[in-house]
């Protein structure tokens, strides 16, 4: 263990199980470690680093800023926040949105948005409202979102947890209907489970979801944190079923890899619910996240980013499909959002990820089973023939 290490596991909690290896600089989809080593990212911080790491539109676009105005907080107007709202809600089809910085305080926004409509739209009864998830979810790490969680491990110690929350199975529309009542203010779900072990559910889902929700008078709120934003080889995860939801939350790459920037957006009668004082945040929507985020959208859709995503995605997958190994159980993913899955016991996804690391590539193990393979969105063809590569001598 080198000295960058022993600071951090000295000094830092450890809640984080890293791989051994201390990252010092990046551009495009590779990293360099402290030794001088490249790497082929293909983790992409969680998908947060879709953009490629420093990418010079945005190293432009954040130093500009940096040199003009970056934190004033929302007590004043700025000139950067309205037209990066717009970009986002117009990109989306939402009417309004609500900036925020980590993801997990973009989905306590949308839960409280939902609760809000239910009372003051709906009409449920105070306190009543209840909110549908999904078993596997991960909607990030505060005390109400992991009390929601069906994961034991991210709960033991933390409770007690915010009642209002009922656990369905993932992928299962009759189960949504049952859960269902005259409280349901919504149901808050994932296109694609990621942190779960990129769990697809079956085809036409969401678009079951969108119906059930709108027969009950039942908010569909989608959790593309880190499926959205062209990850999935469309612009959102929910695309791909032809579905918009009534509230969308957005985070990771919507920071370009540079910031942390989310959002809540939805339809304007929820967002409505909320008035001065009763939500806000001192950093959300300030002017270098803004324009750090608009860039990093009109690069999105300047550079085809999802459009990238499908035709390497497929090509991708149909490559990692002929590596012959039986301790593989499942190639799974959409777009440049991939898991290869083992058999338990047979292959250990962290050992994986280890000799992948000696290789030359990153990734991350999610449970004990699963790889997940994602990439910047920038990456090129060759680059990932030569990822292939190195796959293929450590798998076959
Ligand atoms: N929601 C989803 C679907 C996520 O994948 C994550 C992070 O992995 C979060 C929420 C939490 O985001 P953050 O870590 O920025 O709070």
């Amino acid at each position: 263990m080198n000295n960058s290490m022993q600071l951090e596991e000295q000094y830092g909690a450890h809640n984080y199980h890293p791989l051994p290896v201390v990252l010092v600089k990046g551009e495009g989809p590779y990293v360099w470690d402290d030794q001088g080593k490249k790497y082929l990212d293909m983790m992409s911080a969680y998908s947060a680093v879709s953009h490629g790491h420093c990418n010079p539109r945005l190293v432009q676009a954040l130093t500009d800023q940096a040199n003009q105005l970056t934190i004033v907080s929302r007590a004043y107007y700025t000139d950067k926040l309205g037209a990066f709202l717009k970009k986002a809600c117009d990109m989306t089809e939402q009417d309004m949105a609500l900036p925020m910085n980590t993801g997990a305080e973009a989905v306590e926004t949308a839960i409280k948005a939902a609760r809000k409509w239910a009372y003051t739209v709906k009409g449920v009864a105070d306190e009543q409202a209840e909110i549908i998830v999904a078993n596997g979810n991960f909607h990030g790490r505060t005390t109400t979102i992991v009390g929601f969680s069906s994961e034991k491990a991210y709960q033991k110690g933390f409770g007690p947890f915010t009642p209002g929350f009922k656990l369905v199975d993932y992928g299962d529309v009759d189960a949504l209907e049952a859960a269902i009542t005259p409280n349901t203010a919504a149901f808050l779900v994932e296109p694609i489970q990621g942190e779960g072990g990129i769990v697809i559910p079956p085809a036409g889902y969401l678009k079951k979801c969108k119906a059930l929700c709108e027969k009950h008078n039942v908010l569909l709120i989608c959790d593309e944190i880190q499926t959205g934003l062209g990850r999935t080889g469309k612009l959102l995860a929910c695309q791909h079923d032809d579905v918009t939801p009534d509230g969308l939350i957005l985070g990771k790459a919507l920071g370009g890899g540079m910031l942390a920037v989310s959002m809540f957006l939805s339809r304007k009668d929820v967002m409505d619910v909320f008035t001065y004082g009763s939500h806000g945040s001192t950093f959300g929507g300030n002017p270098l996240s803004s324009v750090v985020a608009l860039e990093a959208l009109n690069i999105i859709e300047e550079e085809k980013l999802a459009e990238r995503s499908h035709e390497l995605g497929e090509y991708f997958m149909a490559e990692l499909r002929k590596i012959n190994n039986s301790a593989i159980k499942e190639i799974r993913g959409k777009g440049l959002f991939v898991g290869i899955e083992f058999h338990p016991n047979q292959l250990d996804a962290r050992d994986v990820c280890l000799q992948l690391m000696d290789k030359g590539i990153l990734s991350k193990e999610t449970h004990a089973t699963v790889v997940r393979l994602a990439p910047p969105l920038v990456i090129t063809k060759e680059q990932l023939d030569d990822a292939l590569e190195i796959i293929k001598e450590v798998l076959v």
